[in-house]
Formats: C-alpha cells, sequence, structure tokens
C-alpha cells in the first residue's frame, strides 16, 4: 500500500509507532511500526514524541495597527514553533476588529504568509471601536469569518448592553468571551493588590475586581441559559463561582493561561515589567487554585492572552509600563514542565490546549482517530532549551521566562499532511 505521508519512529500515549496519513487526514498509527506502507513522504520522527496541533482561543497579534509589537506573520510564526495550528486573535488593533474589511485584511494577511497554517480565526469586537457603548456589527462580523466576539481589553460594563450581546452572538451560533474586570475596582492598579503591592508602594488590583464580573457572568448565563466563556481566570475566588456555576449545570466555560499556573507575584518585585500583566499574577494560594481547577476540569481551556510589546516599551518605570506577556514560544515548554513537576499529565495538557478549545469554538482538532485532520507536531521532551530573545519567533520578548531553562521542544510540525515548520538543529 502507498500513502501520502508516513512519519516513522514516533512516540503516540507512549506507544512506539508509525503515522500514516492520506490526503490530509489521519489514516492510522500503527503500534510497532508497518513495512507494509510506503509513503510518497517519509519523514523520521526520530523517537519524538507525537502530539496534536494545539488551539490557542485568546492571541493578539497586533496587526493592524501596532506592527512594531508583532504582525500576523510573526505571530503565526511564533505559534507554529509554539505547537499552535490554530489561533483566534483578539479584536483591540487599530482600527479595531469590528467591520467585515478588518476582518478579511486579518484572514488575507494570514493566507499570504502561512497559505498552509496555522490558521487564523479573528475574534470580532463586542461592540463598536470596543468603546462599550454599541454592539458591532455582529451578523457582518460573523460572515466575514469571525469566529467569537468579545470586548477583551475593554471589559463591558454596561449590564443592558452585554446581555443583548450576548444574547444576538448565540442567534448567530457563536459564543462570547468575557475578560472580566470591573474597572471601578481596578482603576490605576498596577499589580495584584496584597502584602507585595503596599511593600512595593504599587497599587494594587484586588481579586474582586476580576470575580465580581465572573458572578455577573455565571449569573446571566443561567439567566438567558446561554453560554459564555470566561477570559484569563486568575484568582481562587472566581475558581470557586465557576465550580459552583458547573454544579449548577449553568452553561459556562472558563480559561487560564500557562503563567498564572506557573508564576506568582512575587515575580513583580525589583519593579520586573515583564511580570506586569492583566489580570495580574496572584498569590500562591490562587496559583495553587487554579492548578487543582486545570486538573478538575473546572477550567476548561488553556490560553496564552499573547501579549506582546517591544522592548523599549517595557523599559520603564512599573506604572508606565503596558501590560502583557509573550506566550506563544513558551506556552507549551512551560505547561510541560508542570507535567514534569506532576501538577497534571499529557492528557490534561491536551485536554485543555485541543480538545476543549475545538468543542466549545467548533473547531477541527485532530484526536488521531482516522478521517481527523492531519495537524500534529513532534516534540522533543528531553529538549532543554534557555529561554533567550533570539530564541523566540515572536516579535514580542516580554516574558519573566527570559534567561529560564525549560524543557520540551516541538521540533517539526505538519498542518493537513504537510510539513510547515522544521526546528534547524
Ligand atoms: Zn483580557
Amino acid at each position: 500500500m502507498q500513502a501520502d505521508l508516513v512519519i516513522r519512529n514516533v512516540v503516540l500515549n507512549g506507544e512506539p509507532g508509525d503515522l500514516i496519513v492520506q490526503q490530509g487526514r489521519i489514516e492510522e498509527f500503527v503500534p510497532g511500526g508497518t513495512e507494509s506502507v510506503q509513503g510518497k513522504e517519509e519523514f523520521d520522527g526520530q523517537g519524538f514524541f507525537l502530539w496534536p496541533s494545539l488551539i490557542d482561543v485568546h492571541v493578539h497579534l497586533r496587526e493592524p495597527g501596532f506592527e512594531y509589537k508583532e504582525d500576523i506573520n510573526s505571530g503565526l510564526k511564533a505559534a507554529i514553533a509554539g505547537g499552535f495550528g490554530q489561533v483566534m486573535a483578539m479584536a483591540n488593533t487599530n482600527p479595531v476588529n469590528d467591520s467585515a474589511s478588518v476582518t478579511e485584511f486579518m484572514l488575507e494577511q494570514a493566507r499570504k504568509f502561512h497559505p498552509h497554517g496555522p490558521f487564523l480565526h479573528p475574534i470580532g469586537a463586542l461592540t463598536r471601536g470596543l468603546a462599550g457603548k454599541e454592539l458591532s456589527p455582529m451578523a457582518e462580523l460573523a460572515r466575514a469569518g469571525c469566529r467569537a466576539f468579545s470586548n477583551d481589553g475593554l471589559p463591558v460594563e454596561n449590564n443592558e448592553l452585554f446581555r443583548r450581546a450576548v444574547e444576538y452572538s448565540s442567534d448567530l451560533g457563536l459564543k462570547v468571551i468575557d475578560h472580566c474586570e470591573d474597572v471601578s475596582l481596578s482603576e490605576g492598579g498596577l499589580m495584584n493588590e496584597g502584602e507585595i503591592s503596599s511593600y512595593l508602594g504599587l497599587k494594587g488590583i484586588p481579586v474582586v475586581a476580576e470575580s465580581l464580573q465572573v458572578a455577573r457572568d455565571i449569573l446571566m448565563a443561567a439567566y438567558l441559559d446561554t453560554p459564555i466563556h470566561l477570559a484569563h481566570i486568575s484568582c481562587r475566588q472566581s475558581v470557586e463561582l465557576i465550580a459552583w456555576a458547573k454544579q449548577k449545570s449553568i452553561p459556562i466555560t472558563a480559561e487560564t493561561c500557562p503563567h498564572y499556573l506557573v508564576w506568582d507575584e512575587s515575580r513583580v518585585q525589583g519593579y520586573n515589567t515583564l511580570a506586569k500583566v492583566n489580570p495580574p499574577l496572584r498569590t500562591r494560594d490562587d496559583v495553587l487554585a487554579l492548578q487543582q481547577a486545570v486538573r478538575e476540569k473546572v477550567i476548561d481551556v488553556l490560553a496564552t492572552d499573547h501579549a506582546p510589546h517591544a522592548e523599549f516599551e517595557k523599559d520603564v518605570p512599573f506604572g508606565e509600563a503596558p501590560n502583557g506577556i509573550s506566550g506563544l514560544d513558551t506556552a507549551l515548554s512551560l505547561c510541560f514542565g508542570l507535567v514534569l513537576d506532576g501538577v497534571f499529565d499529557n492528557d490534561d495538557l491536551i485536554r485543555l490546549f485541543v480538545n476543549a478549545p475545538s468543542e466549545i469554538f467548533d473547531l477541527e482538532a485532530n484526536t488521531f482517530q482516522k478521517g481527523d485532520v492531519a495537524d500534529f507536531f513532534l516534540f522533543a521532551p528531553e529538549a532543554e532549551w534557555e529561554v533567550r530573545p533570539e530564541a523566540m519567533f515572536s516579535r514580542g520578548k516580554n516574558t519573566p521566562a527570559l534567561g529560564q531553562k525549560l524543557r520540551g521542544r516541538v521540533m517539526a510540525h505538519f498542518l493537513r499532511g504537510r510539513l510547515v515548520f522544521e526546528r534547524a538543529i
């Protein structure tokens, strides 16, 4: 038998074997390997792990408008090298993605620079100009290719407007992703409110600025019986509310980010602007609550909230630095570190980064069953690398991981059965 592609000598779920791909789809994984199938193309997997391409439902690619921080080309390069085959990009560009022309431009840029993927799914602005005053033309955005709606970065305070956004979005078959923040409580805040913020003399952002709006969204989802997805959950109090909602079968889903699972507020000490992010890094107790929540499926999804900035923007006094961590290059290795530490296992990682995002946002994913899209990468679990600016594909080098040694690297990445990234060694 002849196949389009055979990946030889790879390990899937602990089992060595060969992967057979036909017409961009998974044909079969053959444990122990096969000699009866030849590939038109063959690839030596060198004993690396075979993992499905990850999906990141929350990135900021900065184009149009802020190409000096990142553009769609560089952002997608970082995605593919970081293990992501699909990303959902937030609308806080300039102009804001609140019209079909911006959505179409983003999709064109993605196709132009990465015709074979990674694949970009724009997220439409929930309100015009993200101003929180009137709804965006949501039907037009959906037709143009937006896969969800969000006011990420500038939360919607007006509850009536938010209600209508959720209802209208649901009529279009798409979900609202809410950035939970009560701005009246967080205004002027620079880091988590607590002992360290007092010690550093920095105005704090209390956890209740997040959890108050998490509670609103849960009550709204219950009342409307309509799903709402909560972005970048950062604290125990929010986790407890979400657990309650799930117990009541309220249609809430939630994400957290690798940085909330690995770092706490102490990273800010020394006025480290690389650790300035919104919501802020919280306490050790919050980190432990989130780790438990991802294990126990209270939190459904991991997303990077990839927020690249130029070096000069972070190289300023703490109060003036913009919020955000560049996440696409390091997310997988940081999370694999949690696997090595026994916080969760590889199956959890794949559920959080592949299965759940695919289900919630109706995106095609690979589960290595016959007929699935052949989106996968080869992962070297032993490879150690140091996070240095030149080791990152994103234009944004802003991460507290700089200088840290991480384990695990993407060695080659295939989308629809085509090699789209291979790491030069
Ligand atoms: Zn946000």
